[in-house]
């Protein structure tokens, strides 16, 4: 795995989906169960997207894919993600 930065560069390509910042989103990691805001997360960015991996498991909790048409996320690794109004 290669270096890695924090959640809030997820702000950018989440904000072409969702009208609200989702790096204030809570998600809660299944692998561990930690709650945590998004923007703590690790992100590794690579040429199709950003995997975001749990900040005390390391396990995989989104994956963001963005193609020239479309922008798709798979959450398989979180058991919820919680946004604040
Ligand atoms: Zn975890």
């Amino acid at each position: 795995m290669g270096e890695h930065v924090d959640g809030n560069s997820l702000a950018g390509p989440l904000s072409e989906l969702f009208a609200v910042d989702l790096t204030m989103a809570s998600a809660r990691c299944l692998g561990c169960g930690d709650v945590s805001e998004l923007a703590r997360a690790m992100v590794y960015p690579d040429p199709t997207g950003y995997v975001v991996r749990c900040s005390q498991c390391d396990d995989v909790l989104m994956v963001v894919v963005q193609e020239p048409d479309s922008v798709c996320i798979e959450l398989r690794g979180m058991a919820w993600l919680k946004v604040p109004r």
